[in-house]
């Protein structure tokens, strides 16, 4: 038997995954890792670390399965986003903590860079809105903050990169210094009308274009991992929405897939169409393959699976998030009662910062179980809210709905989906979508399958398809609307 394996290191864990070459996945081992916050809005991972549980699981998913080096045909990555690392060339020692996505400190940046008009020009190019979130500003903290490294970067020495460079540098023996497509465009300093690093973001952070990888299709060669005396390609690399999106095999333009997590990920494939949105929502570089660029749209809501978190623990409503599927079943439609869970203010389309959660239509008669139920349709209200701005920025209609992450499980969650969207809800069999991703990656390249072929190997869970009549989905959506609205402004300036 010949094998696939992908890695997928994850904000919170590293996991292996092992896929037969009919595409089965076949095992998968995961470890946990330290979660570092040296100061307020700081969030840091140990680079050293980060390797050290990808390697293990990698081991343990070999060891477990009986899978020898020269079993496995090619190796694809999938990593957490806009993360960076910054390391010694030669000694491949790091010169500082990854600085995650989540990390705010690089807030004042950003402002400084609105403040000197770059916005404008930023969105343009990189397709993307000035914010901490992504990897540039954080790379010139750490040239301007880490002792040693301006000096030892006009030497030569320090090289720089997302987590998939990382982690192949190191897998490569120091000899690949690369990232692809997917990655670049999360980092704000890549240019994704030209694919080009842009040298005036560049310039403006002062960041030197020697130190960055170099960046390849995400189905293309990235290096050879040399383990127990094999040589393993490297054949497949993508951040990890991305990387969902081609595990849900969207092809085409106008596919979506939405991971319900913590928060909801949504991305639109958009073709070849670079296009802009006007409702706040961030264009991205879909999985490159076979020498094409696919664009795509993306928009997050902040509270999707947390408000089902905080229905358990903040106010003990239930005791775990499933129990909301039997719930939401066991009572009559919900008359005119909303949660709008906008407790860190709301993102896409709204962004407003200064709304706060609330509950709306309240009775003498409602009870603990409205509330659980109206939580639960708030992740769908939330998701319609950011795919009807979709469909009118890539001026294309949403062919279906494939779902993944944690609450997709949710049966009535899913039907509701279906309901308020007017379009079918596809669950697929195999909810591991973003290892899966990187692993097709690398397969394409490695000529054991195709786009066609990984479209046959999608085996579909359930589809939901919609129950409900035009009526009642625009009364009960526009009674979504109106409660948002209320929302706003919540807290004062
Ligand atoms: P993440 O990767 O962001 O940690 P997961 O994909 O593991 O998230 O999904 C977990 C989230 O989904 C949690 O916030 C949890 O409350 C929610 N969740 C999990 N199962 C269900 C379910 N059956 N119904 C509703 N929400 C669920």
């Amino acid at each position: 038997m010949k094998y696939i394996v992908a890695l997928d290191q994850g904000t919170t864990s590293s996991r292996a995954i092992l896929i037969d070459t009919e595409g089965n996945l076949i095992s998968i081992k995961q470890k946990e890792f330290n979660q570092i916050f040296p100061n307020q809005g700081w969030v840091e991972h140990d680079p050293m670390e980060i390797l050290e549980t990808q390697m293990e699981v990698f081991e343990e998913l070999l060891s477990h399965n009986n899978v020898k080096a020269e079993d496995i045909i090619s190796l694809g990555i999938t990593n957490q986003r806009e993360t960076v690392i910054m390391w010694d060339k030669q000694t491949g020692k790091p010169l500082y903590n990854a600085i995650v996505w989540q990390d705010k400190r690089t807030s004042d940046i950003c402002q400084k860079m609105k403040e000197d008009g770059l916005e404008t020009y930023i969105k343009e190019n990189t397709g993307l809105v000035v914010d901490s979130y992504f990897s540039g500003t954080k790379i010139k903290w750490i040239m301007d903050n880490v002792e040693g490294v301006k000096s030892k970067i006009n030497q030569n020495k320090v090289i720089c990169g997302t987590i998939d460079s990382w982690l192949i540098y190191n897998l490569t023996s120091f000899k690949s210094h690369v990232t692809d497509h997917t990655n670049a465009s999360r980092t704000m300093i890549y240019n994704i009308k030209n694919l080009k690093w842009d040298k005036k973001i560049l310039d403006y952070l002062e960041i030197p274009i020697s130190i960055l990888p170099k960046v390849q299709m995400s189905s293309s060669n990235f290096g050879t991992f040399k383990y127990k005396g094999v040589e393993i390609p490297i054949n497949g690399v993508a951040g990890d929405q991305q990387s969902a999106l081609f595990g849900q095999a969207c092809f085409e333009d106008g596919m979506v897939k939405n991971t319900y997590g913590t928060g909801c990920f949504l991305l639109m494939n958009t073709g070849n169409n670079f296009k802009l949105s006007e409702n706040g929502l961030i264009t991205t570089i879909a999985c490159s393959s076979n020498d094409k660029v696919n664009y795509a749209l993306e928009g997050s809501v902040f509270i999707a699976g947390a408000a089902i978190q905080w229905l358990r623990d903040s106010l003990g409503l239930i005791k775990n998030a499933s129990e909301t599927e039997d719930i939401a079943n066991s009572i009559d439609d919900l008359k005119d009662i909303y949660v709008v869970p906008a407790f860190a203010g709301l993102g896409a389309p709204y962004w407003d910062m200064y709304s706060r959660g609330a509950i709306f239509g309240l009775t003498r008669d409602t009870g603990k179980d409205h509330i659980i139920k109206a939580t639960l349709e708030s992740l769908a209200y939330q998701t319609r809210d950011i795919i009807d701005v979709m469909q009118k920025d890539a001026n294309i209609k949403l062919s279906s709905l494939k779902v993944d992450g944690g609450a997709c499980m949710n049966n009535y969650l899913m039907q509701f989906q279906s309901d308020i969207l007017n379009s079918d809800v596809i669950r697929p069999d195999v909810i591991e979508t973003t290892a899966m991703g990187a692993g097709y990656l690398a397969g394409i390249f490695s000529d054991i399958w195709d786009e066609d072929k990984i479209i046959s190997l999608q085996k579909i869970n359930k589809t939901f398809s919609p129950k409900i009549d035009e009526r009642k989905r625009t009364k009960i959506y526009n009674g979504w609307n109106k409660a948002v609205k209320r929302t706003f402004n919540w807290i004062e300036k």
